[in-house]
């Protein structure tokens, strides 16, 4: 959405042309008419999300390299890491005898001299002369003697002033045609030329509050800082910033929801609920009590439900939504459920089947593959006034879809669907309510800053009987042994699943491998196994079959792509071996590793493969924790909120710069001035909060919007 507003400005830039840039020098200003910036750059920046000036200025260094620490040439020492600064005494390029031209320049302080070398660039010859004073950052090595290896080359010239002294280097992310040396010289360029034009939009109180600088020297201190510690408190700022809209923006939401909130009054007649329980094949966690009481709490008043119920996989979120949709149902209206992928849809289809046949209710089911014909039944149902519940896909909120009476929506895997697209199934009806599931926890406090205006509910507790799983990395050369291993449990009567990663799929190379892999399996250490292969792109009947043949213990072995995540419930199956682990989100490897540990065995994950030192790291996550919410934390923090709300998500607010997992403190200050703020202006209209108001608008136009629940 920033991008969008970005696209605004630089059409109005757009029509005034060349005179914005020879008259009047704004930040609105396109970044394309600053000096040293061409054509190929300006598409460059484009690509980074730098339209304006003001883009450019906001384009955060995404790491620093402390080069005020300075060591002496002569404490440099073969195979560390130093930083250096020194003059150039001599140079010249020369070949080496791979044929390779190398550019070397000797280097001297008061401590002594040092050889440096650049393979590969002999056009530094051009621009680095004798006398000028050079910081570098890299590595010592052994090469006929003792040899630097600059990783960061900052040419001070002849003749450099203070800044030389010392340094911390801001490293921004960068693009093809546009390195991050290039861009950190464009800025440094352009910098003071521009600060004069920035203005503080925060009230002073807030910021303050949350000690931090003001703007202008915020940006200075995070593009051109003296020390790592400036360079913190400038970023800071900036987190503090999205930090403080998002609170403004949830809040004021809130209100706005609170307001337009009155929703459908559904009556607890204790009639299809009771006979569920009844006929219910265990008793409910203490846990699933709690939230179905939330849920029908909420649903039973005057106001609109919109809840979010979180729940580690296998917590039993299916039937509690069951019992949300049974309510309606005997109040008269229609439920309807929406998962992401059709097996999921299909899966609920079949559990809501089975749960409800004693009760003499069938689900209808709706995806977007299903023959034309069964859809226009399907339709018809639905466009009924009929009590229903309804299963499918996003297919459920397609033009050409429409309820004749919905009154409760539930999003399974809500994080998987777009905004629009959780707004749109609340659409269908005349308010209904709303109940948004997700396995993926995350903590309450951070669910009210990430989602809004939602309340929240949580299922602490796994049904009994649960075995944690042994989870275990083993290094490719492992594998033979591993194979043995899953034998040894096949022998036990077991069944195991053998995982591939698969991005999407329409992945070929991917799929490809996969069945390769299994191939290798059934002539290799299962040639006497029953072995099948499972993947997305089969249709529906293969893929039933093999399912089902392998719930009926037929299949020893199931082959598969990531499908399984979120079909089936095994309990005989006690070994899963995860291949390329790597390639899998922590999350996603958390869900997986629930398709075992269903029965009473004992349960096995094996994450098998050569992985990198970092990919290592992040895995033993999984290997230690069995908690799906630390194990999402860890996700989160490990790759940012890009997931939480990624690409798809488009319309909400993001943050670029804050990590609300690290930043919970200042989260903290940020939630505390939004409500001073709020509660002492509601929409902002004081004079004193006209720039932020403007600041708002400017950012977040369409999000106001897109919070409401419908
Ligand atoms: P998730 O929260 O991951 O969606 P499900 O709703 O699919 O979990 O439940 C996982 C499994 O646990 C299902 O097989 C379901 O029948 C079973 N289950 C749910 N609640 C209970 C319970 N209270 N006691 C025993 N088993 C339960
Ligand atoms: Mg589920």
């Amino acid at each position: 959405m920033r991008a969008r507003s970005r696209t605004g400005c630089s059409v109005r830039d757009g029509g005034k042309g060349v005179s914005a840039r020879l008259s009047q020098r704004t930040l609105d200003m396109q970044a394309m008419y600053l000096t040293g910036v061409g054509p190929g750059r300006a598409d460059a920046l484009r690509r980074l999300g730098v339209f304006t000036v003001r883009d450019l200025l906001m384009h955060v260094p995404h790491r620093y390299e402390d080069a005020s620490t300075i060591s002496p040439i002569k404490r440099v020492k073969i195979g560390e890491d130093a930083t250096i600064l020194g003059r150039v005494i001599s140079k010249g390029v020369f070949p080496t005898r791979r044929g390779l031209r190398v550019f070397q320049a000797v280097v001297k302080d008061e401590s002594g001299i040092i050889e440096c070398a650049w393979p590969g660039q002999p056009f530094l010859d051009r621009s680095i002369a004798v006398g000028d004073l050079m910081l570098l950052a890299g590595s010592a090595r052994f090469f006929h003697g003792r040899q630097f290896a600059p990783r960061e080359t900052i040419n001070f010239g002849a003749d450099p002033g203070d800044e030389a002294k010392g340094r911390v280097l801001a490293v921004y992310p960068a693009t093809e045609g546009l390195s991050f040396k290039q861009l950190r010289a464009l800025i440094d360029r352009h910098l003071d030329q521009l600060l004069p034009l920035v203005n503080e939009y925060l009230p002073p109180p807030a910021l303050e509050a949350a000690k931090l600088p003001p703007l202008r020297d915020a940006l200075r201190m995070m593009h051109r800082p003296a020390t790592l510690a400036e360079a913190m408190q400038g970023r800071s700022r900036l987190a503090f910033e999205e930090l403080l809209f998002v609170n403004i923006l949830h809040r004021r939401a809130k209100t706005l929801a609170r307001a337009a909130r009155s929703g459908i009054r559904f009556v607890n007649r204790r009639d299809l609920t009771s006979k569920l329980k009844a006929k219910l094949p265990f008793d409910l966690t203490a846990a699933q009590v709690k939230v179905t009481r939330e849920i029908v709490r909420d649903m039973t008043s005057d106001e609109r439900m919109h809840r979010l119920l979180q729940g580690d996989v296998g917590s039993g979120k299916t039937v509690v939504a069951l019992f949300a949709a049974l309510l309606a149902m005997e109040n008269g209206f229609q439920a309807a459920v929406m998962a992401p992928t059709e097996l999921l849809a299909e899966q609920h289809a079949r559990t809501f089947a089975a749960l409800l046949q004693p009760l003499g209710i069938t689900p209808v089911f709706v995806s977007g593959s299903m023959s034309t014909r069964a859809r226009a039944t399907a339709n018809k149902h639905l466009a009924s006034q009929e009590p229903l519940l309804v299963v499918g896909t996003h297919a459920l909120v397609q033009e050409g879809t429409s309820f004749g009476r919905l009154g409760l929506v539930i999003v399974d895997e809500q994080h998987r669907f777009g905004v629009e697209q959780r707004l749109a199934l609340g659409r269908k009806g005349e308010r209904p309510d709303v109940l948004l599931m997700s396995a993926t926890p995350i903590p309450r406090s951070l669910a009210l800053t990430v989602y809004g205006d939602l309340d929240v509910s949580i299922l602490d507790e796994l049904p009994p009987g649960r075995q944690p799983v042994t989870t275990v990395r083993r290094p490719a050369k492992a594998r033979e042994k591993v194979h043995a291993f899953v034998n040894q449990q096949i022998d036990k009567g077991r069944q195991a699943y053998f995982v591939f990663p698969l991005i999407d799929e329409s992945d070929k190379v991917a799929l490809k491998a996969a069945t390769q892999a299994c191939d290798e399996l059934r002539a290799g250490a299962f040639a006497n196994r029953k072995v099948e292969l499972l993947h997305g792109r089969m249709d529906t009947d293969a893929r039933d079959d093999i399912m089902r043949r392998f719930r009926d213990g037929e299949v020893d072995v199931l082959v598969s792509t990531t499908v399984i995540e979120v079909g089936i419930d095994v309990p005989n199956a006690t070994v899963m071996v995860v291949e390329h682990p790597e390639r899998f989100g922590l999350s996603q490897l958390h869900q997986l590793r629930g398709r075992v540990g269903r029965g009473s065995e004992e349960s096995f994950c094996i994450l098998l493969g050569d992985v990198s030192p970092e990919s290592e790291d992040r895995l033993r996550v999984v290997v230690e924790s069995q908690d799906g919410f630390k194990v999402a934390e860890a996700d989160l923090r490990l790759r940012g909120m890009g997931d939480l709300f990624g690409q798809k998500q488009h319309g909400e607010p993001t943050f670029r710069v804050a990590d609300p997992f690290r930043d919970i403190a200042l989260n903290e200050i940020a939630r505390e001035q939004a409500d001073r703020m709020l509660t002492a202006d509601p929409e902002l209209r004081s004079k004193e909060n006209a720039p932020l108001h403007a600041m708002l608008r400017r950012r977040y136009e369409r999000a106001l919007e897109l919070f409401r629940v419908g």
